[in-house]
C-alpha cells in the first residue's frame, strides 16, 4: 500500500462531471440565475438555456426536443411512467396488465411491485442465462388487459443489451405503450427512439458525466401521458417545481459530449474492458465472467466476475484498502446481503453470487488502472482464499 494510487471502476454506479460540464453549469448558479418562468430577460436566458439543453438531450436519442421532459433523475422517470400510465389506462377501463423482466434496476421493480399492491397484476419475464429477455416470451405473456411493456435498455449489472427493437415490435402488435429504462445505455450505445419504436424511456444525467439529481423522460409525441408533479406550468404541464437550471444545462451538455464521443467512447471502454477481463482470466484461477459473451451486445464498459470460494464483500473491501473502487453486484443493494435478483435470475447459485464483482470502466479509466487492478486483484483474491481454505481445514 506505498502508493497512493485511486482506481474508479465503477462508472455504472455514477460518474464523475466532466470539466466542460461543470463551466457550462456554474454561471447558471450564479449571474444567469433567473426563473425560466420570469418574463424579464434573465428568465427569458434561463428559459432559453432549458431549451438548448432539450435539444441537446434529443439529439443523442433521435428524438424531438418537444418529446423530452426533464426529470430529477432515472428514478423518477421510471415512477412517473408506470405509476402515471397505470392510473390513466385503469382509469379508462383499458387494463390493469403490466409486463416488465425480473431483470430491471429496482426503481423500475419496486414501483412495479407498489402498483401490484393497488391492485395491478404484473408479468416478471424470465430472462435467458446471459440475460437476454425474448421477444417470443413477450408475446406469450400479453393478455387482453395489458397496458405497459417496460423492459430496460442494458443492465446494470451485467451489461446485458436487450433486443430492444423487436421487443417493441412485439408490444405495438398488440397495440401496446413500450417503455424502456435507458439510464444504462443512453451514452454507451447508438440510439434512435422512432426507428426503435420506443414509446417512453427513461434517462439520467449522472451516469454520462452530467449532475446528480437531474435526468429526463423521453415521450414520444401524440402519446398522453399525465403529469406526475402537480403545480407550475413547468415542463409543459407535466412537471412542475421551478427547474433544476444548472442541472438542466449540466445533462444538456453531457448528452452533447456523449453525441460527440459516442464512437471513441465505446471503443475506449470495451477495449480496457476486455483487457481487464483477459488479464483476470490469465492471472487469476477459478473466475468465472457473467454475462452476454457476444462483447458487442454487452455494455461497452461492463466486466462481471466470480471468483470462486470467497465472498465479494470482502474483496470490494480490501480492494478499497489499496485505493480501488468496484461493486458487488448492484451499488443499490451493496448494504444488504441479499443475492442480486440479477445474478439469481440468470441462474447463479448464491454461492457464486457472492463471490461476484462488477467492474465498470469509463473515459477516465487507462490502462495502467487496469494494470493496478489486476495486480492488487491477484493479491486479495490469493489472501482472501488461504485465509477461507485454512478456515475449512479447521472446520471454522
Ligand atoms: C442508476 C440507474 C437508475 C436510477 O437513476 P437515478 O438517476 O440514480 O435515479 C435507474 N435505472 C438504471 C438501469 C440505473 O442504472
Amino acid at each position: 500500500m506505498s502508493d497512493n494510487r485511486r482506481v474508479y471502476l465503477d462508472y455504472s454506479a455514477t460518474t464523475p462531471v466532466k470539466k466542460e460540464v461543470l463551466d457550462t453549469m456554474i454561471p447558471y448558479f450564479t449571474e444567469n440565475f433567473g426563473n425560466p418562468s420570469s418574463l424579464y430577460t434573465i428568465g427569458l436566458e434561463s428559459k432559453a438555456a432549458i431549451d438548448h439543453a432539450r435539444e441537446q438531450v434529443a439529439g443523442l436519442i433521435g428524438a424531438k426536443p418537444s418529446e423530452v421532459y426533464f426529470t430529477g433523475g432515472g428514478s423518477e422517470s421510471d415512477n412517473w411512467v408506470l405509476e402515471s400510465i397505470a392510473n390513466d389506462m385503469k382509469a379508462k377501463g383499458k387494463g390493469k396488465h403490466i409486463i416488465t423482466s425480473r431483470i430491471e434496476h429496482h426503481a423500475v421493480l419496486y414501483t412495479c411491485q407498489f402498483l401490484e399492491k393497488n391492485g395491478y397484476d404484473v408479468t416478471y419475464l424470465d430472462v435467458d442465462e446471459e440475460g437476454f429477455v425474448s421477444p417470443e416470451d413477450l408475446e406469450k405473456a400479453i393478455r387482453d388487459d395489458t397496458i405497459l411493456v417496460s423492459i430496460m435498455f442494458i443492465n446494470n449489472e451485467i451489461g446485458t443489451i436487450e433486443p430492444i427493437k423487436e421487443l417493441a415490435e412485439v408490444a405495438h402488435r398488440h397495440n401496446i405503450l413500450f417503455h424502456t429504462d435507458a439510464v444504462q445505455a443512453i451514452g454507451n450505445t447508438a440510439i434512435d427512439v422512432h426507428e426503435m419504436g420506443i414509446d417512453l424511456m427513461s434517462m439520467s444525467s449522472h451516469k454520462i458525466y452530467g449532475p446528480k439529481g437531474e435526468g429526463a423522460l423521453y415521450c414520444r409525441r401524440g402519446i398522453r401521458i399525465p403529469s406526475f408533479i402537480h403545480g407550475g406550468a413547468q415542463e409543459n404541464g407535466k412537471r412542475a417545481g421551478t427547474e433544476n437550471l444548472a442541472g438542466i444545462v449540466g445533462f444538456g451538455k453531457a448528452a452533447e459530449l456523449a453525441t460527440q464521443n459516442l464512437e471513441h467512447h465505446i471503443q475506449h471502454c470495451s477495449e480496457l474492458r476486455n483487457y481487464l477481463i483477459e488479464r483476470v482470466i490469465a492471472t487469476i484461477p477459478d473466475v468465472v465472467v457473467n454475462g452476454p459473451k457476444d462483447m458487442s451486445r454487452r455494455h461497452p464498459g461492463n466486466a462481471n466476475i466470480t471468483f470462486k470460494y470467497i465472498e465479494g464483500e470482502s474483496i470490494l473491501l480490501l480492494l478499497d484498502s489499496f485505493g480501488i473502487a468496484v461493486s458487488t453486484g448492484s451499488a443499490c443493494s451493496s448494504k444488504s446481503l441479499e443475492p442480486s435478483h440479477v445474478l439469481s435470475s440468470i441462474g447463479l447459485s448464491d454461492d457464486i453470487i457472492h463471490g461476484t464483482i462488477r467492474f465498470t470502466v469509463g473515459d477516465m479509466t487507462t490502462k495502467e488502472d487496469i494494470d493496478y487492478v489486476v495486480e492488487k486483484l491477484g493479491i486479495v483474491v490469493a489472501r482472501l482464499r488461504e485465509i477461507s481454505s485454512v478456515s475449512a481445514e479447521k472446520g471454522w
